[in-house]
């Protein structure tokens, strides 16, 4: 992923630091996509904002120009120290050194935010989520987040673009899978914009593009159960090219897939995600 030559100081980054392949660290240079971005997430007065990933500001700091505040959560050591320096420049900047992995998002959406803002509008108690991911993490870290989606209003993510159609295909796709299924049964899925390898330094091999989640009020999923629901879709694309007769054969019978309205000859790629939930449902007592 290493690029012979990468801008010594980059558009957008507030400190250079060597990129670490082993985090994902393609840092954001392209003005235009910051710019892109940051329409995108659109914030608005109140809004607690959560960074994951800041690396070297690309985003941070336009986001802080343009919002005022901001919490942001980066793992390396090493650009934790530059960023923590500059937040005590600026008040309205919190640093969490952590995995995202485990940051618990409810805790963190009931805390107040940096220099003390409480959250006083109908977002009262969430946050919104933005960040250019770890490619390596993006799945756990999309995974991580809908645990957590009743704490969270939206999330804005640059993500390798392979990633995102996944994300937004619908039935009889290629493409369309158990990420699809998964996280448009919690959340709309709306890809927004492509971003060519050389926004990026070190360049990436591959296209990115900028992805927004809202996840779905707790009302209107309709999963009944979380664990049910997903072991019913993994197993289903565990075996994608099986009918769903034979590829959930250890938890459902044909004739419970019929009183689902869901037919035991279909494969899991013919069907949509409220059917899937519709049968996961009917497995619940
Ligand atoms: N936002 C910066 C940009 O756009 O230039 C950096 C994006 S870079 C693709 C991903 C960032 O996520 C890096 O700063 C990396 O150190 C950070 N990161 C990697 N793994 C992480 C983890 N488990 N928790 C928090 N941050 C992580």
């Amino acid at each position: 992923m290493s690029s012979p030559k990468s801008p010594a100081r980059p558009f957008g980054s507030a400190f250079s630091s060597p990129a670490k392949k082993h985090l994902g660290q393609n840092f954001l240079h392209d003005r235009s996509v910051i710019d892109k971005i940051v329409q995108a997430v659109n914030p608005q007065p109140g809004d607690r904002l959560v960074e994951i990933g800041p690396g070297q500001g690309a985003l941070t700091f336009p986001l802080l120009d343009r919002h005022g505040r901001l919490t942001v959560i980066e793992f390396d050591r090493d650009l934790v120290g530059p960023l923590t320096e500059m937040a005590e420049q600026h008040g309205h900047l919190e640093v969490i050194h952590r995995d995202v992995l485990q940051v618990d998002f409810t805790a963190l959406a009931a805390e107040a935010g940096p220099s003390g803002d409480e959250p006083a509008d109908d977002r009262s108690g969430r946050i919104r989520l933005v960040g250019n991911l770890p490619y390596n993490l993006s799945s756990p870290i999309l995974f991580h987040a809908l645990d957590h989606a009743a704490a969270i209003t939206d999330m804005v993510f640059m993500l390798q673009k392979e990633v995102v159609d996944r994300m937004a295909a619908g039935p009889g796709s290629k493409v369309y899978g158990r990420l699809s299924v998964m996280l448009q049964a919690y959340c709309t899925v709306s890809a927004l914009f492509i971003v060519p390898p050389g926004a990026f330094h070190p360049v990436p091999k591959v296209d990115s593009a900028v992805v927004r989640l809202v996840p779905r009020p707790a009302s209107g999923i309709g999963v009944r159960d979380r664990t049910v629901f997903a072991k019913v879709v993994r197993d289903a694309f565990g075996q994608r090219r099986k009918t769903l007769r034979n590829a959930l054969s250890r938890i459902c019978d044909p004739a419970a897939m019929e009183a689902a309205g869901v037919s035991p000859q279909a494969r899991a790629e013919q069907i949509p995600v409220a059917d899937f939930v519709r049968l996961a449902n009917s497995l619940v007592n």
